[in-house]
């Protein structure tokens, strides 16, 4: 993972034309106490944040392990009862819990604490940040880099919290599309910028394991939000600074 601060100011004047539409931001921030940010950082993660206790998951461990000894069992030419994989259903279970921790992870618990207030308006880069997912149609690994910036709007985010934000959507079962997506709106709700990019390249086992892909080709998905999105300067800024 590496951190670039870019220092250049060529899109000040862009934010000088687009005046309008940083004064409805502002006003909208004037607004945003500690109980909005919550409530926005709620919204998006109400498809996560399970709390499970450490019943549950013994329950849970447990019925995944019985669905892997399942289908050991039902490969043909697979003996469930010799040595090697006795206890790979259990193990199993332990690995597919752990791939899919992200359900269980909290977006607002994961942010707070780590917000700073700052002066600077200058977009902040952080690349090739390393994920591992699980492609939701094979459930095969697919795994690569994350490159995220961001335009300040008065605060900036624990960089290693971008980090994690990115743990919580690689760490179920994923689509690339949609996890790109996730995490510039998550970064957006959680700082509220004036702009986010979110670039990710993805090698997909499913497609290289079966021969559709050559081995080494990537995906490469992104979401383009705020002036990201509208201005193109500060698009291909962004794009030209994660490129190297
Ligand atoms: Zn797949």
């Amino acid at each position: 993972m590496s951190v670039l601060l870019n220092g250049e100011k060529s899109y000040v004047d862009e934010k000088k034309e687009d005046e309008q539409s940083t004064l409805s931001i502002d006003k909208k921030r004037q607004g945003n106490n500690k109980n909005e940010f919550n409530k926005n950082v709620d919204q998006i993660a109400q498809v996560s944040n399970i709390v499970i206790n450490s019943k549950q998951e013994e329950k849970i461990l447990h019925s995944l392990e019985q669905s892997y000894y399942s289908i050991l069992n039902t490969i043909p030419g697979e003996d469930v009862t010799r040595q090697g994989i006795l206890k790979t259903p259990s193990r199993a279970a332990k690995a597919m819990f752990y791939f899919t921790k992200g359900y269980r992870d909290n977006l607002n618990e994961l942010i707070n604490d780590a917000l700073f207030n700052v002066d600077h308006d200058e977009m902040v880069i952080v690349k090739d940040i390393e994920f591992f997912s699980l492609c939701e149609h094979h459930l095969v690994p697919f795994y690569g880099k994350v490159h995220v910036g961001y335009l300040p709007n008065r605060q900036v985010v624990g960089l290693s919290k971008i980090a994690r934000i990115i743990e919580m959507y690689s760490r179920r079962l994923q689509v690339q599309e949609r996890m790109t997506k996730q995490i510039a709106e998550a970064v957006t709700t959680a700082i509220n910028p004036t702009g986010v990019g979110v670039v990710i390249e993805g090698t997909h086992m499913c497609m290289v394991m079966r021969g559709v892909q050559k081995t080494g080709s990537k995906t490469t998905t992104s979401t383009m939000i705020g002036v990201f999105r509208e201005d193109p300067r500060t698009r291909e800024e962004f794009l030209s600074l994660i490129r190297h």
